[in-house]
């Protein structure tokens, strides 16, 4: 991927076309002037930039140019057609897109087809001079071999041979560095950099008078000038924005930006003609002005292929981002609730609602656990059966939220008085189970009996006193978890028959 033109193709062939809607013109117009102030330039503002400012000068061509209803020629100027004969127009042979003479000796580009326009609407013939360098055509044209010349700028040392047409073109020049140069707001800011210029350009001619802060290293060509500064035996070099841009593509000298623009040299391309010649001047000048905004557009479209990345909604892609964002954030505003809930629900599904010790479920689960672990380590594990003495005579005599109260206060004692690795639940009614792990008959009987003491000593409410019946059995090979269970209850059984507020073990 060529980075300086990544919003350019150049795919369909070596010329560059562009497209650009009247809307287009009117965006960019307003748009161009405030992205050169910024200091620092990325890539792709650059580019950006170069896109935009590109185009600044096409709408102000448009409008700048009085398109001629029809050509009304004078009677001198009339005459002066009928005895011309053919005129020789000296041309810059390497300024592509603008022109170049191509392989074959043949003009073309932008200004070929421009002057081959205006030439038709007023009836003149041109033919080429043609030259090696843009040099020996200023030399021609100097030393009067050429009548005219092509386009270029207007320029005081031009003015002492040449005298000009009205624009045919404009193009905003721009300062070209390596990559990594800083931004530059003002030539004048700079001090001793090396400017690498085309020699006899207007724009060497404007740095040689105007900024003497800068050191031109004269070159043959366009290309030769960026190139120079791709390699880094210049600092920066000032050159047509179109021009440029086709330079670097063609060289493809990637490590190159447009650091800052130049207003004051922008471009307007004008055809010379001899000092002399002014009638010439004056005909040429009345084709030029019958140029309309879409003859340029099209002849500009023919040569210049930029197509204009669509603008990137930023819009648009904040708004998506900021939808993204709220559905993940009320995704996952969603999926913690869930995630609580289900851990809720778990909870509620092993608990047992009027104590909060673990029900029945759990028991049972845990006890397969014990089991599966107690085979595996070979370690045992004690339960304990409770049931509570009489509880039906306290639902009698003082109503059945009594009773609640007194499982819910048992239920705390038993949690209170058991260690972290014991496992307390509720068996169902009036009856609770402990899972010892590692804890042998005598030590789980043991537990037994200090609980039984605490729940003995324990001012219960309302009625006071109440006793509770424990039978204690440890797990044996072979054992169920039904079979523990049973052997406990027949240890409570034996409890029970002993009298109640006892321990008994099997
Ligand atoms: P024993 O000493 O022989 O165990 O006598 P008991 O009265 O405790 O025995 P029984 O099993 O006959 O009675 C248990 C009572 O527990 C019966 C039932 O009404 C009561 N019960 C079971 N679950 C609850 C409960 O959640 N709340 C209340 N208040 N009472 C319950
Ligand atoms: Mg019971
Ligand atoms: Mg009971």
């Amino acid at each position: 991927m060529d980075r300086v033109f990544i919003g350019f193709s150049f795919a369909q062939s070596d010329r560059f076309k562009f497209s650009i809607s009247t809307i287009g013109y009117i965006r960019i117009f307003f748009s161009c002037g405030s992205r050169f102030r910024h200091k620092r330039f990325s890539l792709t503002a650059v580019i950006r930039t170069v896109l935009v400012c590109l185009f600044v000068w096409f709408p102000i061509l448009a409008v700048s140019a009085e398109a001629a209803p029809g050509i009304g020629l004078t009677a001198q100027q009339k005459a002066y057609l009928a005895q011309a004969g053919t005129i020789r127009m000296c041309v810059d042979p390497d300024w592509m897109p603008f022109e170049r003479i191509n392989g074959a000796g043949r003009h073309e580009g932008i200004a070929a087809d421009l002057i081959q326009l205006v030439a038709q609407r007023v009836g003149l013939k041109i033919e080429l001079h043609p030259v090696s360098t843009w040099q020996e055509s200023l030399e021609a044209s100097k030393a009067g071999v050429c009548q005219i010349m092509s386009f270029l700028n207007q320029t005081p040392e031009r003015e002492q041979w040449l005298i000009f047409t009205s624009a045919i073109f404009f193009d905003p020049n721009v300062i070209i560095t390596r990559e990594e140069h800083r931004y530059i707001g003002d030539l004048k800011g700079l001090s001793g950099e090396s400017v690498a210029l085309p020699r006899g350009t207007m724009v060497e001619e404007r740095i040689r008078r105007e900024y003497p802060n800068l050191r031109p290293i004269l070159t043959g060509s366009e290309s030769e000038s960026v190139k120079l500064v791709s390699e880094r035996q210049a600092d920066l070099t000032i050159r047509s924005l179109i021009v440029a841009a086709y330079a670097i593509k063609k060289e493809g000298l990637f490590n190159l930006k447009i650091a800052g623009h130049v207003p004051e040299f922008t471009n307007q391309l004008r055809i010379g003609v001899v000092k002399h010649d002014r009638v010439l001047r004056d005909i040429l000048d009345q084709g030029v002005k019958t140029l309309t905004p879409e003859d340029r557009e099209a002849i500009s479209n023919r040569h210049v292929v930029i197509q204009v990345q669509q603008g990137f909604d930023y819009r648009l892609v904040w708004r998506i981002l900021a939808g993204s964002a709220l559905i993940l954030l009320v995704s996952l505003f969603w999926i913690r609730k869930l995630r609580a809930l289900n851990r809720e629900l778990e909870r509620l599904s092993i608990t047992d609602r009027l104590t909060g010790l673990h029900n029945r479920l759990k028991l049972d689960m845990v006890l397969e656990a014990e089991i599966l672990r107690a085979i595996r380590s070979g370690h045992c594990f004690s339960v304990i059966l409770i049931d509570i003495d009489h509880f039906k005579r306290i639902n009698d005599q003082h109503g059945h939220p009594t009773g609640d109260l007194v499982l819910v206060d048992l239920a705390q004692l038993l949690r209170a008085g058991t260690r972290a690795t014991d496992f307390v639940g509720r068996w169902g009614g009036e009856e609770f189970l402990i899972i010892c792990s590692d804890t042998d008959g005598a030590g789980a009987a043991k537990l037994a009996e200090t609980l039984r003491q605490i729940i003995q000593d324990h001012p219960f409410p309302v009625v006071e006193r109440q006793s509770a019946s424990f039978g204690v059995t440890c797990f044996g090979p072979g054992d169920s978890a039904s079979e523990i269970v049973s052997r406990a209850d027949a240890a409570l059984y034996l409890a029970k028959t002993a009298g109640r507020n006892c321990v008994r073990s099997v």
